[in-house]
Parts: C-alpha cells; sequence; structure tokens
C-alpha cells in the first residue's frame, strides 16, 4: 500500500499595528462604525496619490530581521488588478517581483524537536475593505474602514509535513509579531489570517503534487481541521485512481468540509505593474543596522538562554518563552527568589492553570511576579510549608492580598517550635498505641502515618521536618 506524505506551504497575512493605514493619514484601527476611518485616498478617488507611511516599513523590517530574511536594497510596489466592491480603486497595491524580504526561515518545536521553516518571501500590502451581505434582502453592504489598512503576507517554502505542523508554524509566526511588537496577531479580528496551500506525494518522493490553496481559515483549529479534511480528501481521489485538481477551495466551519471555490487564478491574470505612483523603496545599509539594534532578544535566543544559564528543561524554556510577558514574568521572579526550576514549575502549574481558567494573560494575572516570588521566599524561608503554599497562592488569587498578608491574616505560618510539636506529636502518639507497638516492633514504614497524623493535627502547618526529629526521638 502507497503512504502519502502532506506538503504544505502557508501565506499568511498580518496586520501591522500602526496608527495610520499605510498610504493615508486615516486611522488603522478596529472596529469603528464603518467608513468613518476614510478618505480620498484610501476610497480610490480619481487624481489623488498615496504616501508610503515610514512606520509600516519599519515593522515589516523587523519581521524580516526577526525571520533572517534578505532585506532587499531596493524594493517596489505593484499594482494587483481585479474588480470587485472591496476595493475601490480597482487594484491592490502590493509587491511583487521586488518584495523588501526573500529567502528567511523560523524554528519551530514539534515533539521535542526542532524544525527550520524556510520562507520564501515577507512583502507589504495593503488590506482591502469588507462586505456584508443581508440575509434578509438581496443587497451587500460595503465597509471601506479596512481598505488601505497595513498587511505582511508571510509565504512560507513548502516545507511542513502535517497540519499540527502547520499549527505549531502559526503559532511560533504568531509569537513572534507580538515578541517583536509589530502587530497583535489577533485571528477573531482578521489581524492575522492564512490561506493555506497542500498537496500530497507518496512517500520518499521529492516531486511535488498537485496543490490546492484553503481560503477563510479564521482560527488555528480551523486551519488544522481544513488541512487534515483536505489531506484526506486528496487521498481518496489519488487512491481511486483520480488526480487532483488545483484550484482554490473555501474551508465551511458548519460541514467541516472544503469546497471548490474557482479555479487557481495566476499571477498574470491580475496584471501586476509597478506602481507608478510611488517611487522604488530604498533601505540603506544604516536603516537595517539601526532597526536591527532595535530588536529585543528574540524567543528561540532567550528559550536558548533559558537552556544554559537557568538549566531548564528545553520543555520548560519553551513554555516560558511562548510570549515576551511569561519570560519577563519569570525573569522577575528570579530576581526575587533565584530558583529557577521551583519558579517554572509554580508558572507552568499553578499560575497558568489560574489564567486558564480565568481566560487570562500573563499580563492580566491577579498574582504578580513580585508576589509569586515573595510566597516562594516564605517557603524557601520554611515560614510556611510547600503544602500550604497552593493554599496561599489561591487565597492571594481571589484576594489579591500578598503572601505574607494571607499567611498573617489566616493564621498560616509553619510551626516549627518544637515544644509546641512535642506536645501535638505526644497526643498522636497516645492515640496510636497499636501503631506505636508495630512500629517498635520493626514495622519503620509507620514513620509516615505518625508524621501524617501530626500534620492533620496542625492543619499542615507543622514543619515535617521538625515533626521527623522528634518523632524519631520519642519511638528510640
Ligand atoms: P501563488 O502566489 O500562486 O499562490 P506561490 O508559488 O507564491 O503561488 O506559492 C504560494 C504558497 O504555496 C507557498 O507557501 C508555497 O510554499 C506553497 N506551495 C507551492 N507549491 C506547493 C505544493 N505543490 N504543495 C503545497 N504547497 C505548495
Ligand atoms: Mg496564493
Ligand atoms: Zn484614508
Amino acid at each position: 500500500m502507497v503512504l502519502f506524505e502532506p506538503v504544505i506551504g502557508l501565506e499568511v497575512h498580518a496586520q501591522l499595528k500602526t496608527a495610520t493605514k499605510i498610504f493615508c493619514g486615516c486611522s488603522a484601527a478596529f472596529g469603528a462604525p464603518p467608513n468613518t476611518h476614510t478618505c480620498p485616498i484610501c476610497l480610490g478617488m480619481p487624481g489623488v496619490l498615496p504616501v508610503l507611511n515610514r512606520k509600516v516599513v519599519e515593522y515589516a523590517l523587523r519581521m524580516a530581521l526577526a525571520t533572517h530574511c534578505s532585506v532587499a536594497q531596493l524594493s517596489r510596489f505593484a499594482r494587483k488588478n481585479y474588480f470587485y466592491p472591496d476595493l475601490p480603486k480597482g487594484y491592490q497595491i502590493s509587491q511583487y517581483d521586488l518584495p523588501i524580504a526573500v529567502d528567511g526561515h523560523v524554528e519551530i518545536q514539534m515533539d521535542g524537536q526542532t524544525r527550520r521553516i524556510g520562507l520564501i518571501r515577507i512583502h507589504m500590502e495593503e488590506d482591502a475593505g469588507k462586505l456584508m451581505h443581508a440575509s434578509d434582502r438581496p443587497v451587500s453592504f460595503v465597509d471601506l474602514n479596512r481598505a488601505g489598512v497595513p498587511l505582511i503576507e508571510i509565504v512560507s517554502e513548502p516545507d511542513l509535513r502535517s497540519a499540527e505542523e502547520a499549527g505549531a508554524y502559526l503559532r511560533t509566526l504568531r509569537s513572534l509579531i507580538r515578541w517583536i511588537g509589530v502587530g497583535d496577531g489577533n485571528m477573531e479580528e482578521g489581524s492575522f489570517r492564512c490561506d493555506a496551500n497542500v498537496s500530497i506525494r507518496p512517500q520518499g518522493s521529492s516531486a511535488f503534487g498537485t496543490r490546492t490553496e484553503i481560503k477563510n481559515l479564521n482560527s488555528f483549529k480551523h486551519v488544522e481541521k481544513a488541512l487534515r479534511y483536505e489531506i484526506a480528501r486528496q487521498t481518496e481521489i489519488v487512491l481511486d485512481g483520480g488526480a487532483v485538481v488545483q484550484e482554490t477551495r473555501l474551508w465551511d466551519p458548519d460541514k467541516g468540509v472544503t469546497l471548490s471555490m474557482r479555479g487557481k487564478e495566476e499571477a498574470h491574470d491580475y496584471r501586476y505593474f509597478p506602481d507608478p505612483d510611488l517611487p522604488p523603496l530604498v533601505i540603506d545599509r544604516a536603516w537595517i543596522d539601526r532597526v536591527r539594534g532595535q530588536l529585543p532578544e528574540l524567543p528561540h535566543e532567550r528559550r536558548q538562554r533559558f537552556i544554559t544559564d537557568y538549566q531548564l528543561p528545553a520543555y520548560d524554556a519553551g513554555i516560558l518563552t511562548a510570549s515576551r510577558e511569561a519570560a519577563d514574568y519569570f525573569e522577575a521572579c528570579l530576581q526575587v527568589y533565584p530558583h529557577p526550576k521551583v519558579v517554572s514549575n509554580w508558572i507552568m502549574g499553578p499560575l497558568l492553570g489560574l489564567l486558564n481558567a480565568q481566560d487570562k494573560t500573563i499580563e492580566q494575572s491577579p498574582v504578580s511576579a513580585a508576589d509569586l516570588a515573595a510566597l516562594l521566599q516564605l517557603t524557601g524561608e520554611g515560614v510556611i510549608s510547600g503544602k500550604i503554599a497552593k493554599t496561599v497562592f489561591d487565597e492571594m488569587a481571589a484576594s489579591g492580598r500578598t503572601a505574607g498578608q494571607v499567611v498573617q491574616d489566616k493564621g498560616l505560618a509553619q510551626v516549627s517550635d518544637t515544644r509546641a510539636l512535642e506536645a501535638a506529636v505526644d497526643k498522636v502518639l497516645a492515640g496510636a498505641a497499636d501503631e506505636v507497638s508495630r512500629y517498635k516492633a520493626g514495622q519503620t514504614k509507620l514513620m509516615g502515618f505518625f508524621v501524617g497524623q501530626v500534620m492533620k493535627a496542625t492543619k499542615g502547618k507543622a514543619n515535617p521536618n521538625v515533626v521527623n526529629e522528634i518523632l524519631k526521638k520519642k519511638l528510640h
């Protein structure tokens, strides 16, 4: 039986987080009433001229450098011609033969392995408007607030080999975009969208099969589902002796299927030509160096540093560098409580558990890094037991109080005072005559039972080390 291997390449459109649009001064903010962020330029009036937003170039450059692309010292804008009401000019300003950046890569983590995914190109372009189709009458509405909002398109090599890998790649890309501060990567609001190209080929073959391109993928879940569906569909066709048709397909999230939308359009259908209204874009060395100098430590670099400097497992380092805020939170804790693995366990366990349950990001955490570190310090100093620490943490999250306040208000401080604990031990031993004689007869495993009883009697506040000492002395 022939086994097939999927081949996937993604085209990601990411909105850049600039205040204004790419070729005019209109606001690029999301969510305004329809057609209030418009002007003669983004409405495509005759006789107006576009002016390139410098910040867009700056942001595209940042992304290009963060993905190890070569930056073109000279790039240019091109008109991509098509007729549709979401674009009143009759063409979209994009980049075609000379994009701002080519030949990059990002690294993704798959099942503990690092995989390098190539990038063919990154180019800048303007977004189109949005159509809304009335459900009760045969009319459509056009909102041009989004027309002219800046995008970068990031085109991957066909290097991805499964739906899961495509998902991991998208998450990595989105986290990078947020990390370097050029976009918010919000799929629901359409500021991070993707088209997925997919084909299959017999395992071991190096030639590519005929691909289809899937549109309308607006969540990570849908990308992976659509790809799995499409891989299965193509496999079935080929096994039946048929041939995959190159076409554009639409993902139907309600039915969970991809549907044929149109035959594949070719570049020449768009009649690309250089936009005569915009001069070529020249980016000199100094500009590139300046932007490079402003880049923060990147996720993969920080991940590696966490592994080397803090001796963290790769798994921990990956989770802690999933966002810049998480990495900052972790390192802020270390400032106060310099025990990396303990801090990592607390972030990955109780903290992320809490944030997940409350559907919050780490920036919105009800427990600040300083407060978590203070809690861990109390544990480290033996003021509270490790077991009580989780109770204190939950109380801190619920009430917003500090660890010190919670411990004081609830009287949770660990009891290490020998005299107080001796009384508790005596009481436990007096009530367990049977166990005591079995212990003395050689069943030393019962030590755990005695410690447990004392902990219970002191509501978990006894210092277990001290209890152990006392018990050993008394049972001798
Ligand atoms: P177009 O602009 O016509 O969509 P491109 O050549 O720019 O075509 O490729 C777009 C995307 O399709 C890229 O991400 C690329 O990796 C991917 N791709 C190209 N050929 C294949 C293939 N045979 N199977 C899967 N993906 C492919
Ligand atoms: Mg395409
Ligand atoms: Zn405008």
